[in-house]
């Protein structure tokens, strides 16, 4: 697994209070996505890093970090099942915003976790696949960080429309480390994200101009239709909404703006 163990002698900054992550929703609510950024880049430095996986909101997100001169480090999950289409867009994302993406990488292969867990586990048990697949390498890049920076968007479905502009969770139970997760997107709605992206001519996945809206691993994925919710191509035939890497963490701060 890529970067799965914590960065020796690494020492996160404070995370904030309950009370301060309270006070800080009321602070943002007017601020703009390159005010949350650079209240991020201030408090938490390189500490603080922009999870991605190419949607939308990501993108812009990138770009208006890039514009204010935010070195975030910037991750992705490669779960080994991303269409050609995203692969490729990691590279021109890197040339145009002249970075470096970090994959994170599960342990198992599709080829181990199929001869472990059996074929196509995400036909049976995708709550698993994802866990293997996204949520532990996730969990063990969160590690190395004091903060989380995430293309969340209230208006992309049900399960994300309370997302605080700051939440605080608990990333480690025994040792009560606490990890701030910043989600400076969440009030952008889905038509402004794409005029953003086509003014400023940010490279994106071609695959949205084939009628994908919510892009994941290539056997969960589907196209959606007009009146669809964003990301109702994922995961279909299954309750499952959400691939876990925003739900497996215990929330310290119930907080609704
Ligand atoms: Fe597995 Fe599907 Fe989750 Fe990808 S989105 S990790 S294929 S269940």
């Amino acid at each position: 697994m890529t970067a799965a163990s914590p960065v020796p002698d690494f020492k996160p900054p404070a995370p904030p209070t309950a009370r301060e992550v309270a006070a800080l929703n009321r602070q943002f609510a007017g601020k703009t996505t390159p005010e949350l950024l650079a209240w991020a880049w201030e408090r938490f430095g390189n500490q603080a890093a922009i999870g991605t996986s190419y949607q939308g909101a990501g993108l812009v997100m990138m770009h208006l970090a890039s514009l204010a001169g935010l070195k975030f480090p910037v991750f992705t999950l490669d779960t080994g099942l991303l269409f050609p289409e995203t692969l490729e867009l990691k590279r021109r994302l890197e040339e145009f915003f002249g970075l470096k993406i970090e994959s994170l990488d599960p342990d198992l292969t599709v080829e181990e976790q199929a001869d472990i867990h059996g074929p196509e586990l995400w036909k049976r048990d995708p709550d698993l696949c994802c866990t293997v697949r996204k949520v532990l390498p996730l969990r063990g890049k969160l590690q190395d960080l004091a903060c989380w920076l995430t293309g969340l968007r209230r208006e992309q479905s049900e399960s994300r429309a309370d997302v605080g502009l700051v939440e605080l969770y608990q990333l480690n139970e025994e040792t009560g480390r606490e990890i701030v997760k910043l989600n400076p997107m969440a009030n952008w709605s889905r038509q402004e994200i794409w005029a953003h992206i086509k003014q400023h001519k940010i490279p994106y996945n071609p695959l949205h101009d084939q009628g994908y809206r919510s892009i994941g691993c290539v056997p969960c994925t589907r196209k959606t239709a007009e009146g669809q919710g964003e990301r109702a191509g994922r995961w279909t035939g299954f309750k499952k909404v959400e691939c876990g890497i925003h739900t497996f963490l215990p929330k310290k701060v119930d907080f609704q703006i």
